[in-house]
């Protein structure tokens, strides 16, 4: 049976991944979002399972003595992780796989398996970035000063992805990856 792709998608806090990704996990059948695993607190209506496995740790430092990580990063404080066996499983399944990290996870992934696609998902501006941080409400001023400063240092790496899309509207930032996902089946 044929594999599946990796896509790595990566992108400053505030750039919209989570929005991006869902509309195109609905307009693109046959792709599987991975859940990652965290040591970050859930955010109110966050999932455990859904949009993370929240865990200590205790617990997540085991599982990187277990080797159980295809990547794992310390991001503002917490630790941020893909766990390796279900995203092997369903590329062996056929499906496609996304991986929804920051920068330093996307680096060890490319290293690991060059054949992963990266995609860099880049805000029109620091200032737009900025704007949507503080409008998502979510963090303390504190946190997001970090996020910010955190994500000058993303947008530096943003020449090492095959792909630079930029979200400026939503709409556009979908279209691009639902073709360059189609794309990459149809070559295969
Ligand atoms: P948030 O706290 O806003 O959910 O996520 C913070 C950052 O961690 C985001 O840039 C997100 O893409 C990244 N992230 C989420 N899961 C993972 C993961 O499994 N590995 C890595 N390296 N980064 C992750």
């Amino acid at each position: 049976m044929r594999k599946g792709r990796l896509y790595v998608f990566t992108g400053p806090s505030g750039a919209g991944k989570g929005t991006v990704l869902h509309q195109l996990l609905d307009e693109v059948p046959g792709l599987f979002l991975s859940v990652s695993a965290t040591t970050r607190a859930p955010r109110p209506g966050e999932q455990d399972g859904v949009h993370y496995y929240f865990i200590s740790n205790a617990a997540f430092e085991q599982k990187i003595a277990e080797n159980a990580f295809l990547e794992h990063a310390k991001y503002v404080d917490h630790y941020y992780g893909t766990l390796a066996r279900p995203v092997e499983e369903r590329l062996a399944a056929g499906h496609d796989v996304i991986l929804e990290i920051e920068v330093q996870g996307a680096m060890q992934v490319h290293e690991k398996r060059p054949d992963a696609v990266m995609v860099f998902l880049a805000p029109p501006s620091l200032e737009e970035l900025r704007a949507r941080l503080y409008g998502r409400g979510t963090e303390s001023e504190e946190k997001i000063c970090k996020r910010l400063e955190t994500a000058r240092n993303e947008l530096s790496y943003q020449d090492r992805f095959d792909h630079i899309v930029v979200n400026d509207t939503v709409g556009h930032a979908v279209g691009v990856l639902k073709n360059l996902i189609l794309q990459n089946r149809a070559e295969r």
